[in-house]
């Protein structure tokens, strides 16, 4: 997804279960001060990030490692206008890395602990002053220029090679810089007959293992000249589930909002339960159901994509069976734009957190 970097800011947290409690705290990574890193040449800096990310001697082989048996997180941090730094709704974030440990049935990271350890390694990394100020300028195209952090916290198994239930976990969270999302490119997208998930599986869990197939298939997605490939149902490839990563809405004619109703194949995105709460609060009916393609490819006057990464992204077409249905004139949609330009504003501060969506880091 655009705008991802492997900068590494120098404090992360580890914790790690013992089998019996968590033990946590904050880690300091070799680091300059900011001005001196940004001095650096690109190979000097090319090692210090290097350094950055191999800071605990953490086993190879283990049940991540091999099988997949991890999850992860991605939430995002924003500049504010009085200098200070805010998270968006990271509540939901510990909550949801709590049931999919929980679902890897792994002894799951309680979600106060979440909030703490992620409160403590950021607050630190303000301390060292790296973040990104807020900019004025960001105002002038209402935010979609704005540079916020990305922070991800991830969980990794103990040493293992057989088949096996993780039960001496540590969770790792770090933060990154992201730069602009520019929406730079195509918005073309298309149907692909691959398999993100399957009744009864882990779709619904955010895990290192269902990256692989999404993965491969936007690769394939963009060779082909596309931006994002489109996930059907495993058992009628009729139904609309998700983008690679991240969730989907169409605006229909008669200008209802839809989205895929969740279930055990789809990821309960917070991006995509905070666009269908904005876009209730403007008064639009918003209906969480089955969605056919053939319905998207007559009805959808507007479609676009949700994650934490990309936001809000517009899709201007999309191609099923070697037909392609276009989406308004390619450039994104009356209501994406508005939902998007709100989302915005709630996250860096000029719009009212109605719902108490931004946590301060203290
Ligand atoms: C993370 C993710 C999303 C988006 O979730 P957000 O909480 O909005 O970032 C959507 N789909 C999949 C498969 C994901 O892994």
């Amino acid at each position: 997804m655009a705008g991802f970097t492997l900068k590494t800011y120098p404090w992360v947290y580890v914790t790690k279960f013992d089998g019996q409690a968590w033990k946590g705290d904050s880690i300091l990574n070799p680091h300059l001060t900011p001005e001196e890193e940004s001095k650096l040449n690109e190979e000097e800096s090319a090692n210090l990030f290097k350094k950055r990310n191999s800071f605990l001697d953490l086993p190879v082989i283990n049940y991540t490692s091999q099988y997949g048996l991890g999850c992860f997180e991605g939430l995002k941090a924003f500049p504010q206008k009085d200098g200070s730094f805010k998270i968006f709704r990271p509540e939901e974030n510990a909550q949801r890395f709590f049931n999919s440990m929980t679902g890897l049935k792994m002894p799951a990271l309680p979600t106060e602990e979440f909030l703490e350890g992620l409160n403590d390694f950021m607050s630190k990394n303000i301390k060292l002053g790296f973040f990104p100020k807020y900019n004025p300028e960001w105002e002038k195209d209402k935010y979609l220029s704005g540079h916020s952090i990305y922070i991800r916290p991830f969980s990794y198994s103990e040493a293992a090679i057989g088949l096996g239930l993780s039960f001496k976990p540590w969770v790792i969270m770090l933060a990154t810089e992201v730069g602009a999302y520019f929406s730079g490119g195509t918005h073309k997208a298309v149907t692909t007959n691959m398999i993100r998930a399957t009744e009864h599986g882990t779709g619904w869990i955010k895990s290192n293992s269902n990256y692989v197939i999404p993965t491969l298939a936007k690769k394939q997605a963009e060779a082909d000249g596309y931006m994002e490939a489109i996930f059907l149902d495993h058992k009628h490839q009729k139904y609309i589930e998700e983008g690679s990563s991240c969730n989907i809405f169409f605006r229909l004619k008669d200008n209802t909002l839809v989205t895929p109703e969740l279930g055990d194949t789809i990821l309960p995105g917070i991006t995509r339960k905070s666009i269908i709460q904005l876009a209730r609060d403007k008064g639009i009916t918003v209906e969480e159901r089955k969605i056919s393609i053939d319905e998207v490819m007559s009805e959808a006057k507007e479609a676009f994509v949700t994650g934490t990464a990309a936001g809000l992204t517009h899709i201007g077409s999309i191609t099923h069976n070697g037909e392609t249905a276009n989406f308004g004139d390619g450039k994104i949609g009356e209501l994406a734009l508005d939902l998007l330009e709100n989302l915005k504003g709630i996250q860096y501060g000029a719009i009212e957190d109605k719902h108490n969506w931004m946590f301060s880091i203290k």
